[in-house]
């Protein structure tokens, strides 16, 4: 099959015949609909992180389940799925807690190593192992991942649509419902309103924020985040966002979400906040990039700060009803999608997102 390999940072993205073995017990095969392009495979593609190379790039993925492993009963031939870059094991002590997000063999073995649960791949090109992509590797015609990684969904959702929902969607509002559990009522930053910063905008506003500021350089995705629920923009690059927020709002806010993750956004984050506020850290930063915050400060205003992962999301819950959500009309995601690009634009698509001209687009095989 064709699939987008990055193999180092010398050697663009290509496009390129590879081999996929078919799915060993607990596993499934894939046939991908539509795979998007998110920022967690440009810091791979930069080398910010260390992933396992070769691999076929893509975390993000949405498609119908056409072979079953041995042992699977919890998918059929034929139903639509939302891929998880999270495929919950099931077994460890954070799965067995209902915190999936967290699972332990996931952080251990399937993201670091590149490999699904038995600790191999199914991909190779010309003999050579070639890796998977957080357990998804969905830049590609078909993927083979864990059971629990393919989470079916209704049959009458677009699946050149929910593709989102598997990175983008679960993250920025998980961020918001699961992580933060923001409050009806409360005052909420968002810095940064690119693909995940628009879903903390849309979760906020589901959850019953009363102002909602967005914050970007951009003015167009400032006005953008106002289509999703912001009540007010903030433009970062007018002067300094955390003295415009509290000419806005003087006493701070009770939630800002850094949906960028850069050194000077967390620190911009923690500004903002009101007393017993959170910053919540969605955006993810290159390895070993470090913030700081006044300790003091933090302790005498009874305030919090949360690392988001995955949005906290539980998969086979969270992912069928943030679908339900947009077929219901709740939540957006038509406007999130800027493009689709056949497979074979993999390289362009991601030029397209470094250079921020694009917000989120979707290959289709
Ligand atoms: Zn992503
Ligand atoms: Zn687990």
């Amino acid at each position: 099959m064709q699939a987008a390999v990055f193999t180092d940072t010398d050697t663009p993205v290509e496009v390129t015949e590879v081999q996929l073995e078919g799915p060993r017990a607990g596993e499934v095969r894939v046939k991908i609909a539509a795979a998007g392009v998110c920022h967690s495979d440009l810091h791979v593609k930069r080398g910010e992180w260390d992933a396992p190379a070769p691999l076929v790039m893509g975390h993000e993925g949405s498609g119908v389940v056409t072979e079953l492993g041995e042992g699977v009963t919890s998918l059929a031939v034929g139903d639509h799925v939302v891929l998880s870059w999270v495929p919950p094991c099931g077994e460890c002590r954070y799965c067995r807690q209902g915190h999936e997000a967290r699972c332990q063999k996931v952080a251990t073995v399937v993201a670091p190593k590149g490999v699904l649960f038995d600790g191999t791949s199914r991909l190779s090109r010309d003999g050579e192992t070639v890796h998977h992509y957080l357990g998804v590797s969905s830049y590609a015609e078909e993927v083979v991942v864990p059971a629990s990684g393919a989470i079916k969904v209704r049959d009458d959702a677009p699946l050149d649509v929910i593709a989102v929902v598997g990175c983008a969607v679960a993250t920025g509002v998980g961020a918001v419902l699961n992580t933060a559990a923001v409050e009806p009522g409360s005052t909420v930053a968002v810095i940064g309103c690119g693909g995940v910063g628009l879903n903390v905008v849309q979760g906020a506003k589901l959850a019953g924020a009363d102002r909602i500021v967005a914050i970007d350089v951009l003015p167009e995705k400032t006005a953008m985040a106002v289509q999703f629920g912001a009540t007010d923009r903030i433009d970062g690059s007018k002067g300094d966002a955390v003295e415009q927020l509290l000419e806005l709002i003087p006493d701070g806010v009770d939630y800002a979400f850094d949906a960028i993750g850069r050194t000077i956004t967390t620190e911009q984050a923690i500004k903002m906040l009101g007393l017993g506020g959170a910053a919540v850290i969605v955006g993810l930063p290159p390895t070993g990039a470090k913030a700081s915050f006044e300790p003091l400060v933090l302790a005498e205003a009874d305030q919090r700060i949360l690392g988001s992962n995955y949005g906290s999301v539980r998969p086979a819950i969270d992912i069928p009803a943030l679908v339900d959500k947009y077929m219901d009309g709740q939540l957006k995601l038509d406007p999130l999608i800027s493009g689709r690009r056949p497979l074979a634009e993999a390289r362009e698509a991601l030029d397209e997102l470094e250079s921020g001209a694009a917000l989120r687009t979707l290959l289709i095989p």
